[in-house]
């Protein structure tokens, strides 16, 4: 098993990230995390409060794309490991305007993996750059089956095309010059510190205002659900365990309709705060609005190599989970406050027609 030193982690701030280096410091001592984070409107440094700058956590503000920047730190820093989450992650977003998608998860990883060659060129046989990855990058699936590692790629949307992208691009720099590459491919997330533009947080905060549901097209699309805590794990797991060269896909066991979601989301936050003013339930909230172009019907993935190999499993189990998550939407309304700004409000009116 190999221990962590010097972290680099891409986009600390954001969703994944944040829970990510919450879990690292938790459960290792003698670590250093650098967190290199532009903080896109998706970039929430409140993420990360309560964790103080010092011997094991250091902020740097500053883009992957940044080739000077990402070369200093790794030579100021003596970085070993890379765990890489940076990215423009909203697939609603990458039908609107795919070209960030291009720059930071393409341009930004191809950035990130020339920093490593180059640093790690000499005798660097226990450095590790991790690639986190998404389900999203095998396509669509009908009623029955499985992604596992061997399923070939079918990126639908400029999401997922740039992602499988960076993979590639992970891969071949393992194949072409022995970098020491790890990818995984993990399924949707959810739990704390989520965007609230992401189907659970956005049904949680509308829920809570009595504000609109909007669910696309007939609320039967399919996705596997793996709580962010797990997914970190995992992550953490493949960093001490994982094969070089290999990949590895991460799932819940967890297939949800996204209509049961949002249903599920209803009832707990009927039971867990306030009745509405006007007396109705949750559930009244829901509308149906019109699909989202190319909207993959089913995602569900395969993760027995992961558990056989690695020995990782998920620990916490949906109805759980959801009742984490809703449970510390509520308890930290100055954190929902602070996302909900004037670019996010100007987003959701563009998207939701201001419903
Ligand atoms: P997120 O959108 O919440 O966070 C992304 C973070 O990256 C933000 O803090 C943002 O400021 C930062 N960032 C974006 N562009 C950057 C740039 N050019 N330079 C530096 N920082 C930049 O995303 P997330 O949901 O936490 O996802 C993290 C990673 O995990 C992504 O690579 C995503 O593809 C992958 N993933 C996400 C899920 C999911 O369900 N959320 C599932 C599987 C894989």
């Amino acid at each position: 098993e190999r221990a962590l030193k010097n972290l680099l982690v891409t986009g600390g701030c954001g969703f994944i990230g944040a829970n990510f280096i919450r879990l690292a410091l938790q459960q290792n001592s003698n670590i250093r995390i650098i967190n290199l984070d532009c903080l896109t409107y998706a970039g929430n440094p409140k993420n990360l409060e309560g964790i103080a700058e010092g011997e094991s956590y250091r902020f740097v503000r500053g883009d992957i794309c940044d080739a000077g920047l990402v070369n200093d730190l790794f030579q100021e820093e003596r970085i070993d490991t890379v765990v890489h989450f940076a990215a423009e992650s909203h697939v609603d977003r990458s039908i609107e305007g795919p070209a960030q998608f291009i720059q930071t998860n393409i341009v930004g990883t191809f950035n990130l993996l020339e920093a490593a060659r180059k640093a790690w060129a000499q005798g660097a046989s226990d450095h590790r750059f991790l690639h986190v990855s998404t389900d999203e990058v095998y396509g669509s699936l009908g009623e029955t089956g499985y992604f596992t590692e061997v399923t070939p790629y079918d990126p639908r949307s400029p999401y997922s095309a740039s992602k499988a992208s960076s993979d590639h691009l992970a891969s071949a720099y393992f194949h072409t010059y022995g970098l020491p590459v790890l990818i995984t491919n993990c399924s949707n997330n959810y739990g704390p510190y989520q965007f609230p533009e992401k189907l659970i947080p956005l049904m949680i905060n509308n829920a809570l205002n009595g504000k609109n549901l909007p669910v696309y097209g007939d609320g039967r699309n399919v996705r596997d659900w793996l709580y962010v805590e797990d997914h970190c794990e995992a992550i953490l797991r493949v960093l001490e365990k994982g094969v070089l060269g290999e990949t590895y896909n991460i799932g819940g066991n967890n297939e949800r309709q996204n209509i049961q979601i949002v249903e599920a989301v209803c009832d707990l936050v009927d039971e867990l705060a306030d009745p509405l003013a006007d007396g109705r339930s949750r559930r009244e909230l829901i509308s149906f609005v019109k699909d989202r172009p190319g909207h993959d019907r089913r995602y569900a993935i395969d993760a027995s190599k992961i558990r056989d190999e690695l020995g990782w499993e998920p620990k916490v189990v949906f109805e759980e989970g959801i009742r984490r998550t809703i449970g510390w939407y509520l308890d930290n309304p100055a954190w929902v406050e602070s996302v909900l700004n004037g670019s996010y409000r100007e987003y959701y009116e563009k998207m939701y027609g201001g419903r």
